[in-house]
């Protein structure tokens, strides 16, 4: 039955690749590397009827589809074997809309490439902390990020789609189906066009200020006391403010603390007094003031992406908590302290606070379940080759399992970074589980979009 599909494929005259062709290794490999579940078939299509056509044929002929968008899902699943991959990498439009409040995005349009795009329109938008990511699949699963302070997660960015749905068709999504698209990832189909919020460009504050690490623990405890105390001292902290504490090992040396700034607006006295407040949470090791600059969010994603290693090998894993007591800070240092010399990597830790506009009446609908202020922790263990990534595999499970068993952990983990083995729909997405599925049957009842993230399985 594949033969069929392969056969509609190549007829379509959509660029494609076998397995055990130059196209096909180049197609195939990604951030996480080349050692992923290898696809029947890998096609490019050039247009939504290219994707729809694709759709059919596989669901005539009985043949599974797997998609990929900017392929850097953490556990690889933008392939899988026995597949036939739908690579959207060409589907990268970047379309103003509504005078500029949006913009349409095609499907495989990677952070990076928007927001290039969307500067020569004096527009951007929010993204995650990574520029080679794709924006359909970090909005559709969640979507934390520099400017989610100011302007929430990624989900709450939808404002529409066009996408295939399971029987192959083009059509605008209904607010029945953007309702589990805000969360539910691809599992209601194939989005060849994101409508997403947009907002005026401008550039930010941002940077890093790292810390002196000489004991972790004085470090990270002074860190974490005096930003828990500062909704009491100041009152709710300012939405154009993010801070993500990174708890970081650079290659061949020991961690220490950094945290990544972000003023979501032009530097000013507000900017510096957080700044200055950010920089009072330890001692910095440089002036704050020449480390954190005006720059746009494009240029903070880039130099941010120069600390990671060109292909991360490993794995990273995920927890999240309420907040950061005591024990959780003692858990940091005793992870960080495990850290195996050659593994590069260490904690990002995303905090959410009560003043995100995620967490306001006003959201659009969503199966997104967690809404309520936390701590989402990115646990990176990579190396450079199979020994080094081992180790880091090794250590970024240990750590995960070691903030699930603090009384602070929550259910609802990250669905984009839980890991599948571990992965279980019903804790993930708590009181929002019953709405997803009864989505996922509605629009999608016999699970053509199995491979997608989160897997939900009917
Ligand atoms: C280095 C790195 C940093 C990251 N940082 C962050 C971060 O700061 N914040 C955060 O929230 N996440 C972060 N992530 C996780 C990332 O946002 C998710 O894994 C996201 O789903 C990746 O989207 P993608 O299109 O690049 O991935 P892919 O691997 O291509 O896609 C993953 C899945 O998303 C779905 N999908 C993608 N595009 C479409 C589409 N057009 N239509 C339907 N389904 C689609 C499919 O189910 C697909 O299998 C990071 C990942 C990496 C590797």
């Amino acid at each position: 039955m594949a033969l069929a599909v392969e056969s509609w494929i190549a007829a379509s005259g959509m660029p494609y690749a076998l397995p055990n062709t130059k196209d096909f290794e180049d197609w195939h490999s990604s951030y996480i590397g080349n050692d992923t579940a290898r696809p029947l078939v890998i096609a490019r299509p050039r247009n939504g009827d290219d994707v729809s056509g694709i759709v059919k044929s596989c669901v005539q002929n009985s043949v599974d589809i797997v998609v990929r968008g900017g392929g850097h899902d953490l556990h690889g699943r933008f392939t899988a074997a026995n597949a036939v991959s739908i690579d959207l990498r060409d589907l990268n439009t970047v379309i103003p809309s509504d005078g500029g409040k949006t913009v349409r995005i095609g499907g495989g349009s990677t952070a990076r490439h928007i927001l290039e795009e969307l500067k020569l329109h004096n527009l951007q938008i929010p993204t995650g902390g990574c520029a080679n990511v794709g924006i359909n699949g970090w909005s559709l699963i969640g979507g934390y990020g520099p400017l989610t302070s100011s302007y929430g997660l990624g989900v709450d960015q939808i404002v529409g789609a066009k996408i295939v749905n399971a029987q192959g068709d083009i059509i605008d999504a209904t607010e029945e189906m953007l309702t589990g698209m805000r969360g539910g990832g691809g599992n209601f189909g194939i989005v060849v066009e994101l409508t997403s919020k947009a907002y005026p460009f401008h550039n930010l504050h941002a940077g890093q200020v790292a810390f002196q690490t000489s004991n972790l623990t004085q470090t990270l405890t002074k860190f974490f006391d005096g930003y828990y105390s500062w909704e009491q001292q100041f009152g709710p902290l300012p939405d154009e403010f993010w801070v993500q504490p990174l708890v970081w090992q650079p290659p061949g040396q020991n961690a220490s603390l950094i945290a990544n700034f972000v003023w979501n607006g032009e530097p000013s006295d507000e900017s510096a007094l957080w700044l200055n407040r950010t920089a009072s949470l330890g001692t910095p090791v440089a002036d704050p003031f020449i480390t954190v600059k005006r720059e746009s969010l494009l240029d903070y994603l880039i130099a941010f992406l120069l600390m990671l290693p060109a292909v991360g090998l490993g794995s990273t894993q995920t927890a999240s908590l309420s907040s950061i007591s005591g024990q959780g800070v003692a858990s940091i240092v005793e992870m960080a302290a495990k850290l195996p010399a050659d593994v590069t990597g260490g904690l990002g830790i995303h905090l959410l606070r009560q003043e995100n506009p995620s967490f306001r009446h006003d959201i659009p609908s969503s199966v997104f379940p967690n809404r309520e202020p936390h701590v989402m922790l990115e646990i990176m263990g990579m190396g450079i080759d199979a020994t080094s990534a081992q180790h880091g595999t090794e250590w970024a499970i240990a750590t995960r399992d070691q903030f699930l068993a603090l009384p602070e952990h929550l259910d609802k983990t990250y669905p984009a970074m839980t890991d599948p083995s571990v992965s279980d729909p019903k804790k993930m997405y708590g009181d929002k589980y019953d709405q997803l599925m009864s989505l996922k049957k509605q629009f999608d009842p016999t699970n053509v979009f199995k491979h997608a993230v989160p897997k939900l399985g009917l």
